[in-house]
């Protein structure tokens, strides 16, 4: 749909992560006719709502990029937000778009609806074949109806609606939260107070052993397609220490081995994506330079 530039985009979501990133991506396209409600203008987990806005405005195409996020620790404390509230979101936007008109919807999950022990690289068709890792299955089981319905209704009806599971994302608006973000921000936040009240040391969670897959948010706007990874893995351990030199601590680390690790692993097969002739442009190191950047600006100014 490149080529139709006045085509009438929703991006639910747009003021996150990765909503933020896409939106930025159409407008840099040159898309005129993109549709946005904030939070307070349109609450995606109420039905009546969501209907009236699809009656409404009928968008062609929907990103559908809205959810409830965390990191490792906030998905163990709110199982039930993180169930309900992303069940809510998306079965009302992809049943209400499906109803009316919507040509084709792209529904973003995450790596983390794949098997704690799925085989590396993880590949599609690993989903469902074996336990899922227990410290973030509430939200990974509402992902996984979401693919499940696209799915269903690509099935059922011959509707165009795309899942795509990107791996451990960072950027420009992301949550930079102590204790409820992923681990990049939280640890891009935590080095850089450390530097600030000039403490000793930097608590990190967990071991440092398990491997993550990062991307920049801005190489997934130029993808959306199935599995999104970089294909490249570091340990916890050599992000933080990344980290600390970009946001220039000179303290040392001390690991909380009373955190949990999470799942050991979970590098993306993207070859379907590489096929197409995607590969990320954004390195580890200038993209958590340019968040750093961003969070000195928009977070902690
Ligand atoms: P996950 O990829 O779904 O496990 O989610 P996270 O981004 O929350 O955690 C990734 C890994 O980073 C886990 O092994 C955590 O134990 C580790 N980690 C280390 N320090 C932190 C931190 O300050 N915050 C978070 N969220 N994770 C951390």
């Amino acid at each position: 749909f490149l080529s139709n530039k006045s085509a009438k985009i929703f991006v639910a979501g747009h003021r996150g992560l990765v909503g933020s990133a896409v939106h930025r991506k159409l407008l840099s396209l040159g898309f005129g006719n993109i549709v946005v409600r904030s939070h307070k203008e349109l609450d995606l987990t109420r039905q009546a709502d969501v209907e009236a806005f699809f009656a409404l405005e009928r968008p062609r195409y929907v990103v559908l990029a809205a959810a409830k996020v965390g990191g490792i620790h906030a998905n163990s404390t709110y199982p039930a937000d993180f169930i309900a509230v992303n069940l809510q979101i998306q079965t009302n936007i992809i049943d209400a778009a499906y109803r009316h008109g919507t040509e084709k919807l792209i529904f973003l999950g995450s790596s983390c609806i794949y098997p704690k022990f799925a085989p590396q690289p993880i590949t599609e068709d690993s989903l469902l074949t074996s336990p899922l890792e227990p410290t973030n299955e509430w939200y990974a089981v509402a992902k996984i109806a979401g693919i499940k319905m696209c799915q269903a209704y690509r099935l059922q009806y011959g509707w165009d609606a795309i899942s795509a599971m990107p791996t451990n994302l960072y950027g420009f608006h992301d949550n930079f939260h102590p204790e409820n973000s992923h681990v990049l921000p939280g640890l891009l936040r935590r080095f850089h107070e450390a530097k600030v009240s000039g403490a000793k040391e930097v608590v990190v969670w967990g071991t440092g052993s398990p491997l993550r897959e990062f991307l920049n948010v801005d190489d997934l706007a130029d993808a959306v397609h199935v599995n999104v990874g970089s294909g490249k893995e570091v340990t916890i351990k050599e992000l933080a220490e990344l980290i600390k030199e970009v946001v220039g601590f000179e303290g040392g680390l001390v690991w909380d081995r009373t955190k949990p690790d999470g799942t050991p692993r979970k590098l993306m097969d993207s070859s379907k994506l590489a096929d197409l002739g995607w590969s990320p442009k954004i390195s580890l190191r200038e993209g958590l330079e340019a968040t750093y950047k961003w969070y000195l600006e928009n977070v902690a100014a």
